[in-house]
C-alpha cells in the first residue's frame, strides 16, 4: 500500500476548513501563433532596471548568509524616503506577509476583521488563518468601498478594519475628506489599516495623504509593498508604517530572517532609482487613461481607477469574457460570476484588451450593466 493512501490521525486546526484558497493569476498561454500577455496578477510589466539588477546579482553572491534579520538598511532608508522614525517602520514577506503578521498581533478566535467586499482576496485568508472572522461590507455601484456600512459593521469583536485604497480588484480609491472623516469616527482600540499597494499610481484629486493620517492615529498604519510601481513582485518585500506600539508588534510576529537578503538589496536600490521608476509608473498611468477611455468610447462602463488595472464588472458573462481575451493572448483574472479585472500591461496587451473588449460589445449587446 502506498503511503499516500494512509488515513492521518493528525490533528489540525479546525479553524483551517474556513481558509479560502487563493487563486493565483494564471501563467501566460496563447492559440499557437498568437502573442500571450499575462495580465492576471497586477505585476508591473517592465522588467527590473539594470541598476537594480546588477545589485541583485551581487546580493546573490553572498546568499550562504543569513539576511539582517532587523532589515537594518532597508527600515533606515524607508525611514527617510518618508520622513517617519525608523521605529514606525515594520517590514514583511511582502505587504500580504505583512497583513498576516497584523492578523497574528491583533486576534484571536472568534475575532472581526472588517474590509470591503470584493477586495483583495487575500484579506478573508490571513483572517481564516487566525481563525477570526472575516465582515465583508459590499461595494456600492460605483465599485466603492461604503465607509459608512463599514463603520457600522464594527462590533465589540472587531480588531482591524482594512481600508483598500486603490480598492483591488476594482479600482477606485476612497478620498482623504471620507477616510478622515472615517476615521473620526473608529473606535481607537480598532487597527484600521490602510492598504496602499497601488499608490504610486494615483492620480485623483483629494488623495488619501494617510502618513499625515495615521501621524497623529496611534491606531492607523499604512501597508505598502515593492512588488507593483517599484516591480519586485518575486522578491516579496513589503512594509508597514505604524506607531511603535503596532509596529513592534509586527517585528514580533514577523518570520524571522523572512526578507531576504536579496530583496532588502534590491528595495534599497529601488527607492535610489525611484525617478527612473516613477518614469515608467507614468507611462502606465497613461495607458491606463487610454484604455479607459477606448473602453468608455465603446459603451463600457468601467468604474474609475487609480492603479494599474480596470475592472468588467460583467456577472455572469464574466467567463465567456475571459474566454475570448485568451483566445486573443490575453490571460486576464476573473472572479468568478463578478467580473473581470485586466491588468494595465504593455502597450501592445492593452490594444489587444481594447479590441476583446470592443468585439464583445459587439457579440453580446446587452453586457454593459446600467448604473
Ligand atoms: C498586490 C497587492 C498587495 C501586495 O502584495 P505583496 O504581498 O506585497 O506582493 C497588497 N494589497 C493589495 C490590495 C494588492 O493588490
Amino acid at each position: 500500500m502506498s503511503d499516500t493512501a494512509r488515513d492521518s490521525d493528525v490533528q489540525l486546526r479546525s479553524a483551517l476548513d474556513q481558509v479560502p484558497a487563493y487563486v493565483p493569476g494564471k501563467p501566460a498561454s496563447a492559440p499557437e501563433g498568437v502573442a500571450a500577455y499575462k495580465v492576471s496578477s497586477n505585476e508591473n510589466p517592465f522588467p527590473p532596471l539594470p541598476s537594480v539588477l546588477e545589485v541583485i546579482r551581487e546580493a546573490a553572491g553572498s546568499v550562504n548568509r543569513y539576511p539582517d534579520m532587523a532589515v537594518t538598511a532597508l527600515t533606515d532608508a524607508l525611514a527617510q524616503s518618508l520622513g517617519v522614525p525608523a521605529e514606525h517602520i515594520a517590514t514583511g514577506t511582502g505587504s500580504v506577509g505583512v497583513l498576516g503578521q497584523v492578523i497574528a498581533a491583533t486576534c484571536d478566535a472568534g475575532d472581526e476583521v472588517v474590509h470591503a467586499w470584493r477586495s483583495f482576496e487575500a484579506y478573508p485568508i490571513v483572517t481564516a488563518l487566525a481563525g477570526a472572522t472575516s465582515v465583508k461590507v459590499g461595494l456600492d455601484d460605483h465599485e466603492r468601498h461604503r465607509l459608512d456600512a463599514m463603520r457600522a459593521a464594527i462590533t465589540d469583536r472587531t480588531k482591524v478594519v482594512i481600508v483598500c485604497t486603490p480598492n483591488n480588484p476594482t479600482g477606485p480609491m476612497v478620498t482623504h475628506t471620507e477616510l478622515e472623516r472615517f476615521l473620526e469616527q473608529v473606535p481607537s482600540r480598532v487597527l484600521v489599516v490602510i492598504d496602499e499597494a497601488y499608490v504610486e499610481f494615483v492620480t485623483g484629486e483629494d488623495a488619501p495623504r494617510s502618513l499625515e493620517l495615521y501621524r497623529d492615529r496611534p491606531n492607523v498604519m499604512v501597508l505598502r509593498t515593492f512588488s507593483k510601481a517599484y516591480g519586485l513582485a518575486g522578491l516579496r518585500v513589503g512594509y508597514a508604517v505604524a506607531h511603535p506600539e503596532v509596529a513592534g508588534a509586527l517585528r514580533k510576529t514577523a518570520t524571522p530572517f523572512g526578507v531576504n537578503s536579496i530583496a532588502q538589496a534590491a528595495a534599497i536600490a529601488s527607492l535610489e532609482a525611484f525617478d527612473e521608476l516613477k518614469e515608467r509608473v507614468d507611462q502606465l498611468v497613461a495607458e491606463r487613461a487610454r484604455v479607459v477611455e477606448a473602453l468608455r468610447g465603446q459603451g463600457w462602463f468601467i468604474a474609475d481607477t487609480e492603479a494599474n488595472f480596470v475592472w468588467f464588472g460583467l456577472g455572469d458573462r464574466s467567463g465567456a469574457f475571459a474566454a475570448a481575451a485568451q483566445e486573443a493572448g490575453l490571460t486576464l483574472r476573473q472572479y468568478g460570476d463578478d467580473g473581470v479585472r485586466a491588468t494595465i500591461g504593455e502597450t501592445e496587451a492593452n490594444d489587444v484588451l481594447i479590441k476583446v473588449a470592443g468585439d464583445f460589445l459587439t457579440e453580446h449587446p446587452a453586457t454593459v450593466p446600467a448604473v
